[in-house]
């Protein structure tokens, strides 16, 4: 028998992490970060459940920090093992996890200070960019469709999992005494409308199934209406001259909003003079986005003229600038009509966008435009709610500006596309297990899988099933 335990993204959606334990092997599906409020990140500090030295192989659904950001912590704690993931993953992390150390670095260091000052013991950081070196060197990249064993008894295969760039659904393929084991983790599964990447594979059996449920108690709007919407908003800008901002992710949702730029810029839409990139993250990893542009779906890789390399993005959106350096990125505040930029943090509450609210907010004639989920508490989330000023450094900004709200980019599958998915299991139907997902969006997506005869179970935090 295989054995399985439920560690992560199990009370929400971060920090996802699977033990499965075969006769001989111990194989870890993710190391993700617990994110989000103080409580839950503190879960981040507490010992690994398991012996980190026994295990024979760690597996990588994608690059996103609440799949692969504990990676650092196994490492420092001992791990003798590969951990395998998809080739654009590995260079994802690279930056993801480096990006992960430095803020922890200075958050650690701000603390400390504090804590001097009130005579407390200094913390130490969850790990630093050493351990994130050492982690890289442990990492192997594989590509899509190709079986690889990983442990005794145990191989792996990775189908693209459309959701961000080299996201994978992993199969797992068990050969135990009594008889071959399949699971399936379906990683984060794409929204099957939005660009650049393919729709997520079809896997047609398995014993197991985890399946995400980030949006499984709803449906997405359509991508006509939003690209509609999108397309209005940045007409009614170059027509009252005001500069629009788009905060944004670095991984994923920058890369299709720049796509959809050069959309309109192909249908003769945009008038703006320059798009900015104003982040050294996002750039890094847009680079990488079309390094691999051969793994984008045919229709949107033959738009950009199907080369497979950075020209191609810059002739599809010849306004594109990159601006990498903080002298560079100051320089922007100085344009104060025409331009469009994009920078993070995707909510606000830190990163160079900031700086471009402060000095655009004020404006009647400037726009910001929301393109990802705004989580409450958050200066993103105040300016979608109305919020009359903006604070930056204990200045009030007066918001003048237009918000706008898009709900229709999204990089996970809504509740009919998980469904669908699901329904693609005709050869071998598996115990179905719901995870990622907050308990609404859990429930509701049991209780839609129960109306097409399928009982799906939500696993405990800790719970060990055996298949
Ligand atoms: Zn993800």
């Amino acid at each position: 028998m295989a054995k399985l335990t439920f560690y992560g993204a199990i009370e929400g959606v971060t920090g996802s992490m699977y033990l499965l334990q075969t006769g001989n092997s111990k194989v870890l599906l993710d190391c993700g970060l617990f994110q989000g409020r103080r409580e839950e990140e503190e879960a981040n500090l507490k010992p690994l459940p398991f012996d980190v030295s026994q295990l024979d192989a760690v597996v990588l659904s994608h690059a996103h920090l609440d799949h692969s950001g504990r990676l650092p912590l196994l490492v420092s704690q001992g791990l003798s093992c590969p951990i395998y993931m998809t080739s654009a993953t590995k260079e994802l992390i690279e930056v993801l996890l480096k990006d992960a150390a430095s803020l922890q670095q200075r958050d650690v260091e701000w603390e400390n200070k504090r804590r001097r000052r009130a005579g407390k013991e200094e913390i130490e950081p969850l790990y630093n960019l050493q351990d994130v070196e050492t982690t890289l060197d442990v990492c192997i990249g594989i590509s899509y469709h190709q079986k690889r064993d990983v442990a005794e008894n145990v191989t792996v295969h990775f189908l693209d999992a459309g959701h961000i760039l080299g996201s994978a659904i992993v199969e797992v393929f068990i050969d135990e005494q009594g008889g071959p084991k399949k699971l399936v983790f379906s990683g984060d599964l794409g929204n099957s409308q939005a660009a650049l990447l393919n729709d997520p594979e079809l896997v047609d059996s398995a014993d197991v199934l985890l399946l995400e449920s980030t949006y499984g108690d709803r449906d997405h709007r359509s991508m006509e209406e939003t690209l509609q919407e999108f397309e209005d908003v940045i007409e009614e800008a170059s027509e009252n001259g005001g500069n629009i901002l788009i905060p944004s992710f670095a991984v994923g949702r920058t890369q299709e909003i720049i796509f959809r730029l050069g959309e309109l810029y192909q249908k003769g839409k945009l008038r703006q003079q320059a798009v900015f990139l104003d982040s050294p993250m996002a750039i890094a990893v847009t680079e990488i986005y079309h390094r691999y542009q051969n793994i984008f779906n045919e229709q949107d890789r033959s738009a950009m003229g199907g080369e497979n390399n950075q020209q191609s993005l810059h002739k599809f959106l010849p306004a594109l600038r990159y601006s990498s350096s903080t002298e560079e990125s100051m320089a922007l505040n100085q344009i104060d009509r025409g331009a469009i930029f994009i920078a993070g943090s995707g909510m606000c509450n830190g990163g160079r966008i900031r700086h471009h609210l402060k000095h655009n907010l004020w404006r009647n004639q400037s726009h910001v435009i929301f393109v990802g989920f705004q989580a409450i508490g958050t200066p993103g989330r105040a300016l979608v709610d109305g919020a009359k000023t903006y604070k930056i450094a204990g200045e009030n900004i007066a918001v003048k500006a237009q918000i706008h709200t898009m709900g229709g980019f999204s990089a996970h599958a809504s509740q009919t596309q998980l469904i669908q998915w699901a329904q693609g299991f005709t050869t071998k139907k598996p115990q179905l297990f719901l995870v990622h997902g907050e308990d609404k969006a859990k429930q509701t997506l049991q209780a839609a899988f129960k109306k097409v005869g399928w009982q799906a179970t939500i696993p405990t935090l800790n719970q060990t099933i055996q298949f």
